[in-house]
């Protein structure tokens, strides 16, 4: 019998062309918890991306039925109730590396755009205001990477090619990763932000990085500086982003993620509007290049964990395997 998958958010159409012939799988997006946990015992793998919550409950719904694996079509498992996961021998999985180039050109892209007011500025144009404002230029600035992991790196080297002078820190020893890149590792995070023009984050959502960025952190920044988040919204705490913008600490910042997605909070809706914060709506995954390796990734998961014998997966696996080989990340 063919195992039965279900996808519970948005996927690239790849992920049925490499395993929908030694699958059977069904995609039902927008369920609420009740109708997940209804459904999830009928399945052996659930797939899902950021919008479904894997808590408790659903998974000891899966566990009381046939669900043996979940995988996260993307990087943060912030969604997914990991403890719960094991304590239920539930296998989880996801597919880090696929997103990547797509994040970090996302966070240059950002750091462009809050350094020359590219949001505001395109705004105000449209409003018939054909005025000019000075913004600045990235080249010989400094910019300090918190989080030297697969995007912090890609980062780094994206910005080294604009002419920035890139520093690095995080927890684990980077002290040779940071070296063959030629970004200068750092280990003191305050002392480091004090000499950054620049602070791109890239470190994980978990309990000991919720409201890293708070006051306290943010007041180590030098005076003017561009901060930048692409990594999950609740390591910074928006009331204190807003507190530094207002002072001047924070000369721009570049959002794609906010503690509640939408905004619900006053201060993010202050975020939202202010003239010298660029926002997206967490949409660094959202390239047609890196939902389709991150499907085929999933995929790839998927075969490995069951041990699917399917023809399929193998050449689209591969190919996508290579290209991330030459980009340096692997699989
Ligand atoms: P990664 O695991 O490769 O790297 C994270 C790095 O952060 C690791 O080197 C880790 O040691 C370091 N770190 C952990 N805690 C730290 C701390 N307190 N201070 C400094 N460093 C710390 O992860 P990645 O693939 O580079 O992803 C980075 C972030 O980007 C994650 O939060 C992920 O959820 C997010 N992400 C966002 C999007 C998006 O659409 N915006 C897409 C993919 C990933």
């Amino acid at each position: 019998m063919k195992p039965r998958i279900l996808v519970t958010d948005s996927l690239h159409r790849v992920f049925w062309e490499a395993l929908g012939g030694c699958a059977d799988i069904e995609q039902r997006r927008g369920l609420g918890k009740e109708e997940l946990v209804k459904l999830v015992p009928g399945y052996d793998v659930l797939v899902v991306r950021s919008r479904t919550r894997v808590d408790r409950d659903v998974l000891a719904a899966g566990r009381q039925g046939r669900l043996r694996l979940v995988v996260r079509a993307g990087v943060g498992l912030d969604n997914i109730d990991l403890e719960a996961a094991k304590q239920y021998e539930i296998e989880v999985a996801n597919t880090p590396t696929a997103s990547s180039q797509s994040v970090a050109e996302l966070a240059i892209g950002l750091m462009i755009a809050a350094a020359r007011g590219i949001a505001w500025l395109n705004h105000r144009a449209r409003q018939g205001a054909w005025s000019k404002e000075r913004g600045l230029e990235l080249y010989g600035k400094t910019l300090l990477v918190v989080g030297f992991g697969r995007i912090g790196r890609r980062v780094a080297m994206l910005a080294k090619a604009l002419g920035l002078i890139v520093k690095a820190y995080d927890v684990i020893d980077i002290t040779s990763a940071a070296r063959n890149l030629g970004v200068e590792p750092v280990k003191d995070l305050c002392e480091a932000l004090g000499e950054a023009d620049l602070v791109s984050i890239h470190v994980p959502l978990t309990k000991h990085t919720y409201h890293l960025f708070s006051d306290k952190l943010l007041g180590c920044l030098k005076p003017g500086a561009i901060l930048v988040n692409t990594s999950r919204g609740a390591v910074v705490d928006p009331e204190a982003l807003l507190r530094a913008l207002e002072t001047g600490r924070v000369y721009a910042a570049g959002l794609d993620v906010l503690e509640h997605e939408p905004p619900i909070t006053d201060a993010e809706r202050k975020l939202l509007e202010h003239p010298r914060v660029v926002i997206t709506p967490h949409i660094g995954a959202s390239t047609e290049e890196a939902q389709y390796r991150v499907a085929v990734l999933a995929a790839a998961k998927i075969a490995e964990k069951l041990g699917l014998v399917c023809p399929e997966t193998r050449s689209i696996v591969a190919r996508v395997c290579k290209e991330l080989d030459s980009m340096g990340l692997g699989c």
